[in-house]
């Protein structure tokens, strides 16, 4: 059986058996404390696999190009690309939420109920948000740069520390003598084959660990009361995550002329972990194996695009900011201006840059979004009922563009040479 087959059985199965233990007296509880763990185990163990993957397959992969222009001709390439297949999807959630107008259809009591419900919650959010926005226009590009890289290396947050790092390392490897860098590079080739049998370990569990989170996920769900009144608005992020989705496979197949049943059944293994991990960075390690091992894009390629990818570009989280953000404005009755969903376009691709990729980074920078839109930041305790189920599906979106994204990559480095 594929192992995207036993994934999905363990989702379903952990769906099921979720709800199951949430209608027994005592059962929340045992799945907190006898399935939850599992979990946690098998999150931990992509984790930990996320630095010394970066690390060695980034300096291998470098050190593989023999010449820096490749590099930055690679370089230019993913970020441009990046960019704009993240303007494109705040321009598809801008368009869905319009035409949708989900907003209208919240009533006033509703309104009120889920601002009482949530507004503590969202004040949590908004402190780290404002924590992140007292600091200057250039912090950025400061955090790129480590004062210590065994103490980046420490934090799994500090991912683009560490592929600032290996960058620079790869380059240096390039510049020395080749007889000097042999041995290094031959110790990188060979930590990146040991690294990447880990990850074959690892997705041995998959199945399992996906069972467990989805159980614990459903198994602990609050109270769904609240929750009738956010469906269009739901449906609506959806709805525009799905199109992002047709666009990817529709530029996959003009530009590489692969075919969507292709490029689907590639990455499905990471868009299932992603689903149920609701974490780009903890699926780093899955997406890198299927996308170079079964999308066939180079490793020279994929160990560049995708680390950076996993940090910067989040289209699915961009979709959501643009969805999110116009979902408030009309539930307050705000009508936006075509200068104020402007404005959204260059924060909403802003935001989602910066948002770490891990579970609900999206909506402390929703924050930022509101508040240069002049939207009410109270709204966020509007969308935070349904946050989490909406976070992983924009996560796996998130990580189906860093797929597609190398693939274009890939294509285009291949006309080059
Ligand atoms: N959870 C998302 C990710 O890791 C980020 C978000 O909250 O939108 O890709």
């Amino acid at each position: 059986m594929s192992l995207h087959i036993k994934i999905i059985i363990g989702m379903v199965v952990g769906v099921l058996f979720g709800f199951l233990m949430s209608t027994y007296n005592g059962g929340t509880i045992l799945v907190t404390n006898w399935i939850k763990p599992f979990g946690t185990i098998f999150i931990n163990s992509l984790k930990l696999i996320a630095i010394p993957l970066i690390l060695a397959s980034l300096i291998k992969g470098i050190s593989d190009l023999k010449d820096i222009s490749k590099l930055s001709s690679m370089g230019t390439k993913t970020i441009t690309t990046y960019l704009l297949t993240t303007i494109c999807a705040v321009c598809i959630g801008l368009s869905v939420v319009n035409i949708v107008r989900p907003g209208e259809s919240v009533t006033e009591k509703t309104r009120t109920e889920l601002i009482e419900a949530y507004s503590s919650d969202a004040e949590e959010k908004r402190k780290i948000a404002s924590d992140q926005k007292s600091q200057g226009p250039l912090q950025p590009l400061i955090d790129l740069v480590p004062s210590n890289i065994v103490s980046a290396a420490s934090n799994n947050k500090n991912m683009l520390q560490v592929i600032f790092f290996a960058i620079l390392f790869g380059i240096s490897m390039i510049m020395i003598p080749e007889n000097k860098s042999k041995p290094l590079k031959l110790f990188f080739d060979s930590l990146n084959d040991v690294v990447l049998k880990i990850i074959d370990l690892i997705m041995l569990c998959a199945p399992y660990g996906v069972f467990a989170l989805l159980a614990t996920l459903v198994a602990e769900a609050p109270n769904t009361d609240l929750l009738t009144g956010l469906i269009l608005y739901s449906l609506t992020l959806i709805l525009g995550l799905v199109i992002l989705l047709l666009f990817y496979l529709l530029i996959v197949k003009i530009l590489t002329g692969k075919s969507p049943l292709y490029f689907l059944r590639g990455i499905l293994p990471a868009q299932l972990v992603a689903f149920s991990t609701s974490s780009s960075a903890a699926t780093l390690p899955v997406t890198m194996d299927r996308v170079t091992n079964h999308l066939k894009v180079e490793e020279e390629v994929s160990s560049f695009v995708l680390p950076i990818g996993a940090t910067i570009n989040m289209d699915g989280t961009a979709v959501y900011q643009a969805v999110a953000a116009v979902f408030i404005a009309q539930t307050f009755g705000l009508e936006l201006s075509l200068v104020d969903q402007l404005g959204i376009i260059s924060t909403a691709t802003l935001a989602s840059i910066g948002a770490a990729a891990v579970p609900s980074a999206g909506i402390v920078m929703l924050v930022i979004v509101l508040a240069q839109a002049g939207i009410p930041e109270a709204g966020l305790a509007l969308i935070f009922a349904v946050d989490r189920p909406l976070d992983m599906c924009r996560t796996v979106i998130n990580v189906s563009g860093d797929a597609t994204v190398s693939m274009i990559v890939s294509k285009l480095q291949r006309n080059k040479t």
